[in-house]
């Protein structure tokens, strides 16, 4: 399990440990609280960047983000006695307690505070009663979508404590860029199917891949690396480049796709880029389905049913993303589509989306989930009557396509 590779990488030695709580204590400001979401914030950026490391095969055994969340830890249980009956600190002083800490629902370490540190954090955490946010399942650490939502929303706040380094935030620099001008543009190519791979060639052959490198130069380097494998392939089943983790050890970052791993197609590997994994699993890979819905939205344009849509609009004027799809229909009312692929069906029941007036919401899922996922979300969403969720065929039968 990756969680002891952590581990063996991971320790703060304990001179240091001490050395940066005396740091901490100089610049630690705000109440509990707020500390309490920064170290959960730094913690979960430091898992993103132990990732890399790991998958990048680095020697670099120090992340930054990852002693400043333990450092915060042990400070706050030392202002605040935060010990259990043995004496122990209720938070993560060391990476493998932060690790421990994250695969478990935030709520139990909160439930083990002390009053009135617990009401405080009860009402003040905003991700109390999430699952997980960060989840091992096939050996592979990621940060679950509620995970990534808390940083995404967290992003500037945590943005302007500049004491680490910038790596951590190469994730952020993705979104803020994308978010600058042109986003559309940008994350159509990202999630365009055979754009997970540049050549040198490619940009002298290939217009549109050139003109990404040219016009988003930034860009392009966050979302991409040099790379340096030497056989890749991609999925048989949904085109993806497939992840190496050892030598000869290939696996799709769609589970569902595990099982046509023997028929895995050879790609040319001339010198060139690929892109990073941390995009291909935030971006390229919800993307597949976005790709799907907005097939099914030209097919009813082509059929009259819708008029028009937008793709990732945001709700105000300057903004991205608020939704995936808005879906002006044709007889003058308005759909929000949310393309949702997500194992834990918690993530769509408690989610929390912004409305527009007079618009039915929909979740749209892939067609492979059970009827049954379908029928409990529609069963327990919050926003009774205003949203619903429906698979990529009910959605098509819905505007009269075949
Ligand atoms: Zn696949």
């Amino acid at each position: 399990m990756t969680y002891q590779v952590l581990y063996i990488f991971g320790y703060i030695e304990p001179f240091l440990l001490s050395e940066c709580i005396e740091k901490e204590k100089k610049g630690m400001n705000g109440s509990l609280i707020d500390n309490l979401k920064k170290m959960m914030d730094y913690g979960m950026l430091g898992v993103y960047r132990r990732k890399q490391l790991i998958d990048e095969h680095s020697d670099i055994k120090t992340v930054p983000a990852l002693i400043k969340a333990c450092s915060i830890g042990a400070w706050l249980n030392r202002m605040y006695r935060l010990f259990d009956k043995d004496g122990n600190g209720i938070l993560p002083q060391i990476e493998s307690e932060l690790f421990h800490m994250f695969e478990h629902p935030v709520a139990e370490m909160i439930d083990r505070l002390p009053e009135p540190y617990r009401t405080q954090a009860t009402s003040g955490v905003t991700y109390y009663g999430t699952d997980e946010l960060i989840d091992d399942g096939d050996n592979d650490i990621i940060i679950t979508e509620d995970g990534y939502r808390v940083l995404e929303i967290n992003a500037i706040a945590a943005a302007k404590d500049k004491a680490e380094q910038m790596n951590e935030y190469d994730e952020y620099n993705i979104y803020q860029n994308m978010n600058e001008n042109n986003y559309v543009d940008k994350r159509q190519f990202i999630i365009s199917g055979d754009n997970d791979y540049i050549s040198v060639q490619d940009l002298i052959v290939d217009a549109d891949k050139r003109r990404f490198k040219e016009n988003y130069p930034e860009l392009f380097q966050l979302v991409y690396k040099r790379n340096e494998r030497t056989d890749l392939y991609r999925c048989y089943h949904c085109g993806m480049i497939l992840k190496e983790r050892k030598v000869g050890d290939f696996s799709c970052v769609s589970k569902e796709c595990n099982r046509y791993l023997d028929k895995k197609i050879k790609m040319d590997t001339t010198a060139g880029w690929i892109m990073r994994d941390v995009v291909v699993q935030s971006i390229r890979y919800p993307g597949q389905l976005e790709l799907k819905i907005k097939d099914v939205l030209e097919k009813a344009i082509e059929k009259g049913t819708v008029k028009s849509y937008d793709i990732w609009p945001g709700k105000w004027e300057g903004t991205n993303d608020t939704w995936d799809f808005r879906v002006y229909m044709s007889d003058g009312s308005i759909l929000l589509l949310d393309a949702k692929n997500v194992t834990n069906l918690y993530w769509i029941i408690n989610d929390k989306r912004e409305y527009m007036d007079g618009a039915k919401f929909w979740y749209v899922v892939p067609d492979s989930k059970e009827k049954r996922y379908v029928d409990i979300i529609n069963e327990n969403i919050a926003y009774d009557g205003i949203a619903g969720c429906l698979k990529v065929r009910e959605l098509k039968k819905m505007l009269g396509v075949k």
